[in-house]
């Protein structure tokens, strides 16, 4: 069971660290020694001068040069740590994670002490912590809670070139802070070479360049593009590691799911290789990677082996694998836009930018001559955008508003970002946000909206979990909402046990609850298992998943608390929950037409249940959906039936009778069947 699984690591933990211990001294050197090879060392003096002599500092060194690791350590050699913190901020969270993990280890002090790292979900420090890392989301969270950010004495804005939403919220907010703290040292890194933007943003600042090092890298294109990316890359990857020299491979992928297909195809294919050629070790790396599994991507390959590693854009800046001799490049990645005419947000592949296919190139170029394969056409690189679009121009803005608000800034028009937001997101912002009673006609924070804040959730969901008050089921509330953060990575399939496992799905859904309630089935059944793992095997549910939604849990249950919200529960009204999960996300509202598909209520736009959904053979009328994914069509994901009457009920100043008793909808159909395979409405 889980309680002794928990006993179990905990002494593992235990002797391991009295072994780390033991081992720091040995390990010590040899750290230390491969601490002065990298590029920044030899600049550690007149960085430090500089940093002595200006407040505001723009650091630019390409990706490896030991910015990320070395600088936060310079400064705590150099006594900046005496009276405060350093913090350094990632735009992602396993780059904050293992960087923390990295220098603990070449400081010889044990994780979460003196060095720690905070992610949404996940602190690792202690009060003892001098250098902590940790996503910018974060940073900007801990600016609304303590807006002088006093436990600072030096802020590390890394990995500014990725131009992330966030990271851009703070170069404003830091900004501003460093006028009225003339103590705190403000440092902006980034990996390319086009500071002057940030130095301008920052009254001139001076601009501290770490010369780089790099080795010629061959670029091959291929001669027509690729129609199947991924196989193109995988037996790019086997010539590689058949016909090429010694040296570790790096292959871009777009996400989670291509990576563990590339894996499973990859051992497939080389396990008939026999003992001639020799072992490819396979290491991925995305951003849900399980703590224990992303240590492993940076262990010396062993002596006669070759390691290949599948990444995601994660390893184009944010880490550095040492030893990457080859590149393969398919060009593309996934990236967020925001549609202000249909107001949807959606994750879809799309190619990359110049500046990241060198920067990809570049990776196989740091300890010597390397190889990139790019999969595309000379001539396709040609077309490439120069440069990513900041996140800013690209996304939702409902969180950062609401943050900003909280933060008393509520002249966003002309607040100072370093690229303006589109106004029509910005505007698109203000009216969700008011739609869900967070911001007031006068564009001021409600008493819900201080609430909302204090959730480090999107504004639809901690609505919701705000709104568990009034309906009386905040246990079941933030159940829901913490399997909801976890993603979609709660049920598994395997391909060998497909029947059994669609079996154990369906049997969460028994009464076409829909999907918020089955995995509200799904937490609770767990729990009464006592947190089993067996119980997840038997289920087909993934362990590791449960694990972070109870977590999770903990968390908003605590949050809860804190925000005057009483734990209750309310488990077998139902509805009560459905009109929760409406109060939130009454703005995700969809009713069925007659072709079997779905189209928004609010600003009308045909979408189609996913077919992972509970509903997809059952076509309710009126639905709610969680988020709509982008694939081949658009997809509701995450659905639940809903009353149309609740609408009008719950969000009075959004829908009227007339949208849900509109005469046109009279053609609604009426009930759905089955012709042979084929769901039909009637
Ligand atoms: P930069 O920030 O300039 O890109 P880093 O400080 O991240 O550079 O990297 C410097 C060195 O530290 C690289 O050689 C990299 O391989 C190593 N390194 C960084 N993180 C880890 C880790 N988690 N484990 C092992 N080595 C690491
Ligand atoms: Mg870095």
């Amino acid at each position: 069971m889980d309680g002794d699984e928990f006993d179990d690591k905990k002494s593992h933990d235990e002797t391991t660290t009295a072994a780390a211990a033991k081992a720091t001294a040995a390990l010590d050197d040899k750290l230390q020694e491969e601490r002065k090879t990298l590029p920044i060392y030899q600049y550690r003096d007149a960085f430090l001068q500089a940093v002595k002599d200006h407040q505001v500092l723009i650091i630019v060194g390409e990706t490896g040069s030991g910015k990320t690791t070395q600088i936060p350590q310079y400064l705590h050699e150099a006594g900046y740590t005496k009276r405060g913190k350093i913090g350094c901020t990632q735009p992602r969270r396993v780059a904050a994670m293992s960087v923390a993990a990295r220098v603990a280890k070449e400081m010889g002090v044990r994780l979460g002490h003196e060095v720690g790292y905070a992610i949404r979900f996940e602190d690792c420090t202690s009060s003892n912590t001098v250098l902590k890392y940790m996503t910018d989301g974060l940073l900007l969270k801990e600016f609304g809670d303590q807006p002088d950010l006093a436990e600072y004495t030096v802020l590390v804005l890394d990995e500014a070139h990725e131009r992330s939403l966030p990271t851009d919220m703070l170069f404003a907010l830091v900004k501003d802070l460093a006028r009225s703290r003339p103590d705190l040292k403000v440092l902006i890194s980034s990996a390319t070479l086009d500071a002057e933007k940030f130095s301008d943003f920052f009254d001139s600042a001076p601009v501290f360049k770490i010369p780089g090092r790099r080795f010629p890298v061959e670029i091959n294109h291929t001669l027509a593009p690729e129609a199947d990316y991924l196989d193109a890359a995988i037996v790019t990857a086997l010539q590689i590691h058949t016909k090429e020299p010694p040296g570790d491979i790096l292959m871009f992928l777009t996400g989670q799911e291509e990576i563990e297909t590339a894996e499973q195809i990859l051992k497939q294919r080389t396990r008939g290789f026999g003992t001639k050629i020799a072992e490819l070790i396979i290491c991925p790396i995305y951003a849900g990677l399980p703590t224990e599994l992303q240590a492993k991507i940076f262990e010396p390959t062993p002596q006669g082996a070759r390691k290949v590693v599948l990444a995601t854009n994660i390893a184009e800046t944010s880490v550095t694998i040492d030893g990457i001799k080859y590149v393969i490049d398919p060009g593309f990645c996934k990236k967020k836009s925001y549609n202000p005419k249909t107001r949807m947000d959606s994750l879809q592949v799309a190619p990359i930018s110049k500046a990241s296919a060198n920067q990809r190139a570049g990776r196989s170029g740091r300890t010597g001559p390397g190889k990139c394969f790019r999969l595309y056409t000379a001539s396709n690189y040609q077309d490439l955008e120069d440069n990513n679009v900041p996140e800013i121009q690209r996304t939702n803005l409902s969180n950062v508003v609401l943050i900003l608000k909280s933060m008393g800034i509520d002249d966003l028009i002309n607040f100072e970002f370093m690229d303006q937001p589109p106004p029509e997101a910005l505007l698109q912002a203000l009216e969700l946000l008011y739609a869900l009673s967070a911001l007031n006609k006068n564009g001021l924070l409600t008493k819900v909206g201080k609430k909302m804040v204090g959730f480090p959730l999107d504004p639809m969901l901690s609505k919701m979990v705000v709104a568990s008050d009034k309906y009386k089921c905040s246990e079941e509330i933030i159940t829901i909402a913490a399997m909801l953060s976890v993603g979609n990575a709660i049920f598994y399939c395997p391909k060998d046990k497909r029947v059994h496992a669609q079996n154990a799905k369906i049997s969460f859904h028994v009464g076409d609850v829909g999907d918020h309630i089955a995995l509200l089935r799904v937490y609770n059944s767990w729990k009464e298992n006592n947190f089993s793992r067996q119980w997840c095997y038997e289920n087909y549910i993934q362990v590791r998943s449960m694990k972070t939604a109870r977590d999770i849990r903990d968390q908003l249950e605590g949050l809860l608390e804190k925000a005057g919200i009483e734990l209750t529960s309310n488990p077998n009204d139902v509805d009560a929950i459905k009109k929760c999960i409406t109060s939130g996300f009454f703005p995700n509202i969809a009713r069925l037409d007659k072709y079997g598909s779905y189209r928004t209520l609010k600003h009308p736009h045909t979408v189609h249940l996913h077919p992972g959904s509970g509903l997809a053979e059952v076509l309710p009328r009126w639905v709610v959906y969680h988020e709509l994914v982008l694939t081949a069509k658009e997809y509701m994901r995450q659905v639940t039936e809903v009353k149309p009457a609740w609408l009008v009920e719950i969000a009075p100043h959004y829908y009227q009778m007339k949208d849900v008793d509109d005469p046109a909808l009279k053609k609604m159909p009426r009930g759905v069947g089955r012709i042979g395979k084929e769901l039909v409405c009637f």
